[in-house]
């Protein structure tokens, strides 16, 4: 793990890029920032470069996925087990903004797991429009902080560096980091029901587009995967997980319209 601060002062947020050692998009973003010269900044933001190793390794993790290792322990074995501990430490209550690339969709989205006025405020300040309430998958980051992941596009394109550059160039604004307007976007919220395990299956639809029940959605070989209810493909492809294809989520409308967690019954 490494830190940087851009600006003077008490950091208004913390960017965290690489937690995946396989999704450059954030690191490149950050550098693209860092080099640019038409930023007036006027506040400060602290970024944290997560899982050096990995990324050296050019592997997802070392020993186990840091972003389902949280809240970490700094005795354990395992490399991404003590580091999410240490991750914790430095971004301590700071709001954070979390950057990821994914094989399932070309646009960005937003994720969090927990929704509070620090977590809404950051959705909102992503200009993104579609917000993901995975708080089923335990051990995340966004679990334990007021934060925000973003899937910014697809592993190793130079859209998902477009993208994530402009995710952070407009957060940074929103929270006064940099001079500049900020788009303030009012996301979509799909709530994760569930995960759909199985290994070699070849994803058959589109994320974010609803699966009518009776249609096959996965097929390996003859076996076909069939909704018995409707439901939304949140990462899911053929590819992106060992073990599952990914997620089925409800529409659940426009954030503005979703409780804070401590409203809910
Ligand atoms: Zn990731």
């Amino acid at each position: 793990m490494r830190t940087h601060t851009l600006g003077e002062g008490e950091p208004a947020l913390a960017v965290v890029v690489g937690q995946h050692g396989d999704e450059p998009c954030g690191e490149l973003a950050m550098e693209r920032l860092l080099a640019a010269d038409d930023l007036q900044v006027t506040g400060a933001v602290l970024f944290v470069v997560a899982n050096e190793r990995a990324a050296e390794a050019g592997d997802r993790f070392v020993d186990v996925d840091l972003n389902r290792a949280y809240p970490g322990d700094p005795d354990a074995d395992a490399h991404e087990v003590r580091l999410a501990h240490d991750l914790l430490d430095v971004v301590d209550d700071l709001p954070v903004l979390d950057l990821h690339s994914t094989v399932s969709t070309v646009e960005p989205f937003a994720l969090y797991q927990r929704l509070t006025p620090g977590t809404r405020r950051m959705l909102e300040r992503t200009g993104l429009d579609r917000a993901v309430d995975i708080r089923t998958e335990a051990g995340g980051m966004t679990t334990h902080v007021d934060g925000v992941a973003v899937e910014c596009g697809l592993k190793g394109s130079a859209a998902a560096v477009d993208n994530a550059e402009r995710v952070l160039r407009n957060v940074l604004a929103a929270y006064g980091v940099v001079d500049g307007e900020a788009a303030v976007s009012d996301p979509t919220v799909f709530e994760v029901t569930g995960r759909v395990d199985g290994t070699g299956y070849e994803f058959l639809g589109e994320n974010f587009v609803a699966v009518p029940a009776g249609t096959p959605f996965a097929r390996r070989g003859d076996d076909e995967l069939v909704a018995d209810d409707p439901f939304y493909p949140v990462l899911m492809s053929t590819d992106g997980y060992e073990d599952s294809v990914g997620f089925r989520a409800t529409r659940r409308g426009p954030l503005s319209e979703r409780p804070d967690d401590d409203e809910r019954d």
